[in-house]
């Protein structure tokens, strides 16, 4: 029996004389005097009581063995259990321009046909069926989803037999959601939907404009405010450089005009290089700098949690696992207008990168991908390895040009996650 080198201790909090201690393998995150947290990091287990002592084997903080490849590797099945994410691009048109759009390079004026949405149909259920997923989410997604409804009603009303579970979500960018729309989608299976705001209203507008150049952050306002009721709705905060001073701004705005408890979630983060920004390398260095450096953007999203949290707004940074879905078979599938498939969303429509068709079924970038191993390189004694194994392949892409290397950001995790778990322990606890 040993301590679990996937511990990560966040000492004297949340008062002096306590600790922390969160496990990377199972998510288990578990208060203690400073002592038995000091005993645990050592390796001293000997002067542990019983209970203690299985408490903390039950939370793996306390391992008979542990081995994080093979963990890896049956982490996967855990995925087929959860049911599969269907991600359906109804459009890749918008009706806003906004000028970060990942999907630069890629945007035209194609639509889902509803004979190419009975096939994406036909074959989401048999994938389905061969690998017995329990659950179905869809999401629909564009461009804008909503310059097709025809198609989001048409999986609204085929799609629900698909499997024992199949729920639907709406990423919008909200200048055409509907309250009859929307009363009627609730009642078809919808369960949320997610729309973003980036800023107060001059910076949104800049950001978000639509493609005449008009402003849309009060076109979008008043159309929660009208929904709000109705179904659940999660905000998203892409933020800019500018965007980091000018949240609080946004956050009382929208917390005078909007119910903020019938906001789901708020989900904030920066905006990352696209595909298309390769041909720019100064561009990707810079924007990996900024991300990831001392003080850069995602340390500073911490500070900005707690505020929104001050506003009575429902925030988390996840702490789980986040794999990358292109090393899985099973979790999520994007499904573009012609019925191509993607695994990651900031790959979509670049045809490099396609893993196969709903005629034709998987290709062989599939396998490829599904082969990729970028953990293989690291330490097995990384703390972060259950969580981070080996990087996004997007950033290790633009870092190093090669898929298959991994993205080690180990300073930063050092310095960014007691941070983090710090504000589970606040957010589960209700401390501040
Ligand atoms: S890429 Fe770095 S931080 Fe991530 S698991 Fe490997 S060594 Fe650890
Ligand atoms: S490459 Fe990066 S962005 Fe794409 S799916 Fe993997 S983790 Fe996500």
């Amino acid at each position: 029996m040993r301590t679990s080198v996937y511990n990560l201790y966040v000492w004297d909090f949340p008062k002096q004389g306590n600790a922390v201690v969160f496990n990377t393998r199972t998510s288990a995150l578990l208060e203690m005097d400073l002592k038995t947290a000091q005993g645990l990091k050592r390796g001293d287990l000997k002067g542990l009581d019983p209970e203690t002592l299985s408490l903390l084997q039950e939370n793996g903080l306390v391992v008979d063995s542990e081995d994080p490849w093979e963990e890896l590797e049956a982490s996967k099945e855990d995925l087929r259990r959860l049911g599969l994410d269907v991600t359906l691009l109804t459009t890749y048109e918008c009706n806003f321009a906004c000028p970060y759009c990942f999907e630069k390079g890629v945007k035209r004026p194609s639509y889902m046909s509803l004979e190419t949405a009975g096939k994406v149909l036909d074959w989401v259920g048999s994938w389905v069926r061969e690998r017995g997923y329990p659950a179905v989410s869809f999401t629909f997604y564009g461009g804008e989803p909503l310059l097709n409804k025809e198609v989001v009603e048409f999986f609204l009303a085929s799609a629900g037999d698909l499997a024992p579970r199949v729920v639907f979500f709406l990423f919008t960018n909200g200048s055409l959601l509907e309250e009859e729309d929307i009363v009627g989608w609730r009642s078809a299976g919808l369960q949320e939907i997610r729309v973003t705001i980036d800023g107060p209203e001059d910076l949104h507008d800049r950001r978000r404009p639509f493609r005449d150049g008009r402003g849309t952050f009060w076109e979008i306002v008043h159309r929660l405010k009208k929904v709000l009721p109705i179904v659940k709705v999660s905000l998203n905060v892409n933020l800019s450089e500018e965007g980091y001073s000018r949240m609080d701004e946004l956050f009382r705005i929208l917390a005078t005009e909007l119910p903020v408890d019938r906001i789901a979630s708020l989900i904030m983060s920066p905006v990352i290089p696209a595909v298309a920004d390769l041909s720019n390398r100064p561009y990707i260095s810079e924007t990996l700098v900024s991300l990831f450096s001392s003080g850069g953007a995602f340390e500073r999203l911490v500070e900005l949690v707690r505020k929104a949290r001050g506003y009575g707004f429902n925030v988390r940074i996840p702490l789980s696992r986040f794999a990358c879905p292109l090393l899985v078979r099973d979790g999520g599938i994007i499904v573009d207008t012609e019925g191509s498939l993607y695994k990651c969303s900031s790959m979509v429509g670049h045809e490099e990168f396609r893993i196969g068709t709903v005629d034709r079924g998987f290709n062989r970038k599939f396998q490829e991908f599904l082969s990729l191993r970028p953990w293989q390189d690291c330490p097995k004694d990384c703390p972060y390895l259950p969580i981070c194994q080996g990087g996004c392949r997007l950033f290790s892409l633009f870092e190093a040009g090669d898929l298959k290397k991994s993205f080690c950001r180990r300073d930063f995790f050092d310095r960014y996650f007691p941070e983090i778990v710090k504000l589970e322990y606040e957010f589960l606890c209700g401390a501040s």
